[in-house]
């Protein structure tokens, strides 16, 4: 039997249960079809086509190692499949599942049309611990709060066993015709991408090399770690996780395999601050499974009716990391250079956007769309909306972070706002948290200008702060 395995979000060789199945029945043909007008508002973004550029070469180098060949083709998804199937005898497509809405329906009609024309079509689970539709509370309805959402998922996983790589892939008498990888268009036209190619190694290999480093040298640490932006002190495997090139099963195999081989005592909690992360992860897709329409619309519905601003120069202050705010200014600066940001940072900048700019959380998590090499829809909604306190188990909305006393805490000696605004790199300790407040002597000898050649704060945290509170206030009130 000639099978074709449709990639996706899923592009590694190992713990791939549509790619085992297949190779076990025959003969293997790998497809990815590029076809983003089907992922309907959330087509990748810019980052997110980089990534996918050079995480299908590196698949396609992989499997040529075993004899075998990525085929690329572009189009509809199911018209390419069954073309593809033709060309080269297929009897039977599968695939590894996906959550977003648009995929849902998108694999549904795929395997509708697929059935109709002949051929077996079957889809996988692979890309989560557990299936968004195995966990519910004890009446039977979808988790809306992570703590006993995780407990039930703690309960209901099995010591996960990843699957091995299928020995071997049988390769076709005669392959299909695919295109180059440069004709897919992923790669910027116009090369800002000198950032991401030097952070990261996108593909399997870059993915491992990730997970043994952060054993290695994060893992002991990360429950205080993780919050310090200025450190590796957590594992960057988001983006290979989105793309499947690792998965939660391998994640968690070797976090509790590194432990048990070390025998530390009060491994349990150290292990599981980190698998608790990767419990926000599945959670996230929860949501987005039971409450697909999240990605545009408050979860909560009072929201709906929040008198957000409209300030297209504030907006753009952001983006660029022209706020005079220095941590908000250096995170959008290290996302802009490197496609990533720190968690503890992402809180802050989205908290600074929805509250003290009052611009709406969508505006942002659009931003984050296009510039995150790690952009998850199931991720990205839930990092806003718990910011701007519409989602579930949000952080209330009137916590309202402060950009200053969270860069005192958690980045005390100024090493990341160094790091990422060198035009504040001269100013000593605590002033380069709140430039604005430091002796003009400081500023002097530092060589900042306030308006020249660093921003004044384009916001007063204190007023935007009660003006949000007040709004959120109104809201309430009806
Ligand atoms: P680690 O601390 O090493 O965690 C391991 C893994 O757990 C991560 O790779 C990720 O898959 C998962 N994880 C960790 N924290 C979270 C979380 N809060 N929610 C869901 N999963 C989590 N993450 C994305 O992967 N894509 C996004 O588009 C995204 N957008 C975000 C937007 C906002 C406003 C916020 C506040 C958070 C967002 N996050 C997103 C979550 C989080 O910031 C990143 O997953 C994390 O910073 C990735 O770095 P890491 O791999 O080193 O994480």
């Amino acid at each position: 039997m000639i099978t074709l395995v449709w990639l996706r979000r899923d592009l590694r060789l190992a713990d791939h249960a549509a790619l085992r199945a297949a190779a076990e029945g025959g003969v293997v043909v790998p497809v990815f079809v590029w076809s983003p007008e089907e992922d309907a508002e959330w087509p990748p973004g810019a980052a997110s086509r980089w990534w996918l550029h050079h995480s299908l070469a590196a698949l396609d180098a992989q499997l040529r190692t075993r004899g075998s060949r990525l085929i690329l083709r572009r189009g509809a998804s199911a018209a390419q499949l069954l073309a593809t199937a033709r060309e080269c005898g297929a009897t039977q497509v599968v695939w590894q599942r996906r959550y977003e809405p648009a995929s849902i329906a998108r694999d549904s009609a795929v395997k509708s049309t697929l059935r109709a024309a002949g051929l077996a079509a079957e889809s996988f689970a692979g890309a989560l611990l557990l299936e968004p539709w195995q966990v519910e509370n004890q009446s039977g309805k979808p988790f809306q709060v992570f703590t006993p959402f995780w407990r039930r998922c703690l309960t209901q996983i099995q010591e996960p066993e990843p699957l091995a790589e299928p020995a071997r892939l049988d390769a076709p008498q005669h392959w299909p015709a695919s295109d180059s990888l440069d004709s897919l268009a992923l790669m910027p036209t116009i090369r800002w991408d000198a950032g991401l190619a030097a952070e990261w190694q996108p593909g399997t290999a870059g993915a491992t090399a990730r997970l043994e480093q952060f054993l290695e040298s994060a893992l002991a640490d990360y429950s205080t770690a993780r919050d310090q932006p200025a450190r590796a002190g957590t594992s960057r495997l988001s983006p290979h996780l989105h793309f499947g090139e690792i998965t939660p099963r391998q994640i968690w195999r070797a976090v509790r395999a590194h432990f048990e081989h070390r025998s530390q005592v009060k491994a349990e909690w150290r292990a599981s601050k980190y698998l608790t992360e990767i419990g926000w992860r599945e959670f996230a897709h929860h949501l987005l499974y039971h409450f697909p329409h999240t990605p545009l619309a408050p979860l909560r519905a009072e929201f709906a009716t929040f008198p957000w601003a409209a300030d297209c120069a504030a907006f753009g202050a952001w983006q660029r990391g022209r706020t005079g705010v220095p941590l908000v200014d250096a995170g959008m600066r290290e996302l802009w250079t490197t496609g990533y940001m720190h968690n503890r940072v992402r809180m802050v900048v989205a908290s600074f956007l929805v509250k003290n700019l009052r611009l709406p959380w969508q505006d942002g998590a659009r931003w984050f769309w296009d510039t995150l090499v790690d952009a998850d829809l199931a991720n990205n909604t839930q990092g806003w909306q718990w910011t701007a306190g519409c989602g579930a188990d949000a952080a209330p909305y009137f916590r309202i972070f402060n950009p200053v006393s969270q860069g005192q805490r958690f980045d005390a000696s100024g090493e990341y706002i160094r790091r990422w605004v060198p035009e504040l790199r001269g100013l000593p300790g605590e002033a380069i948290h709140a430039p604005w407040d430091a002796a003009p002597k400081a500023l002097a000898a530092a060589g900042v200008t306030l308006g020249e050649n660093y921003p004044r704060p384009i916001v007063d945290l204190k007023a935007s702060r009660e003006t949000a509170l007040a709004a959120y206030q109104d809201m309430r009130r009806g």
